[in-house]
């Protein structure tokens, strides 16, 4: 890429997202300068998406912009932080203009969509793989962790589980959706909104969160770990469609990746202000499934009791 790489900075990624902002120095220089404002704390995180692994090599370039930044920003939702910037790190197989032309569009879309501003990066070549590592403030000490979760605590999810999980299934040709349930399945695969509208409610009133990249049995597991609690949940109040329903297949829900929904834990005295923000929040309606115990980690599906406590999610290195 060598002597192709300035102009393809220069011409694709020098100016994505709103200049004004608290960006010193962007695009251009040895590194960038940002300021934080006073009382607030830097968060930070960063995930790679590679070719022919979290996404088909022939993706729409578009499609791939947005999601290489919505599970960033579904990171920071998580955290309870709200974007501010991010750097691009690409590795392309060739200088091909009309696919970089189409992910930046689909870039600058996105970052305009969530306000934020491409400020850094790295370009090289060889096998397709987009890194973003995003960087969002909260005013300090209003983070959300894995980590304070407490027995009694109510077990919340937002959104509809499972939707990504089928989409997948159905491009991969497992099942055969009816027509608007398909869109909307590829739909939450392809352009998962990342729940930035909980950052508030988070930080008001949750223990702990995680978001759900990896399916809630997985995801739950982690919070539990990290708080040293368990969890007693139950299948039929998971939120799913009405196929998923029907056809008793929870496993989309409980076990595909991709949905980037929020967990999140909140003590049973704020049941009141859950209530309230389902009111107001229908879109994004938050959903009781479970409470956190002293220890253990079970399914209830009827009479039956299931062990989660091996449970995991998609693992990378098995
Ligand atoms: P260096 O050789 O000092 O690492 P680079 O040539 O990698 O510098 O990058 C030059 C400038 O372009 C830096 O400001 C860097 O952050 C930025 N940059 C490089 N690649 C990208 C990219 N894909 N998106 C946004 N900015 C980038
Ligand atoms: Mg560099």
């Amino acid at each position: 890429m060598a002597h192709d790489e300035f102009a393809i900075i220069e011409r694709y990624f020098s100016d994505i997202g709103d200049p004004a902002g608290n960006a010193v120095l962007g695009v251009g220089d040895d590194a960038a300068v940002v300021d934080v404002a006073p009382g607030h704390q830097l968060v930070v995180s960063m995930d790679t998406l590679l070719g022919g692994i979290h996404f088909p090599v022939d993706t729409c370039p578009a499609d791939i912009a947005y999601k290489a930044l919505a599970v960033n920003l579904s990171d920071l939702a998580a955290m309870a932080a709200s974007p501010a910037w991010f750097l691009l790190s690409l590795t392309l197989p060739e200088n091909d203009p009309n696919w970089l032309s189409q992910f930046s569009i689909g870039l600058r879309q996105t970052a305009d969509q969530f306000n934020l501003r491409l400020i850094g990066g790295d370009t090289c070549r060889g096998e397709l793989s987009i890194t973003i590592q995003i960087a969002g403030l909260v005013p300090s000490g209003r983070f959300v962790t894995r980590r304070q979760a407490r027995a009694g605590d109510l077990i919340l999810v937002s959104g509809e589980l499972g939707n990504a999980g089928l989409g997948l299934a159905q491009k991969q040709g497992e099942v055969d959706l009816p027509g608007d349930l398909q869109s909307r399945c590829l739909l939450a695969l392809d352009r998962p909104q990342p729940r930035l509208e909980l950052i508030p409610f988070l930080r008001e009133f949750a223990s702990a969160a995680i978001d759900i990249s990896d399916g809630l049995q997985g995801d739950l597991a982690h919070v539990l770990k990290a708080s040293g609690c368990g969890a007693s949940i139950l299948r039929d109040a998971i939120p799913v469609n009405s196929w998923i329903e029907q056809q008793q297949a929870y496993h989309y829900a409980l076990g595909a990746g991709d949905d980037y929904e929020i967990c999140c834990c909140v003590p049973a005295s704020h049941r009141g202000e859950i209530e309230n923000w389902n009111l107001h929040h229908p879109e994004c309606r938050l959903t009781e499934i479970g409470e956190v115990t002293e220890s253990g980690y079970v399914l209830e599906q009827g009479e039956r009791l299931i062990d989660l406590t091996n449970s995991q999610g998609y693992r990378h290195f098995d």
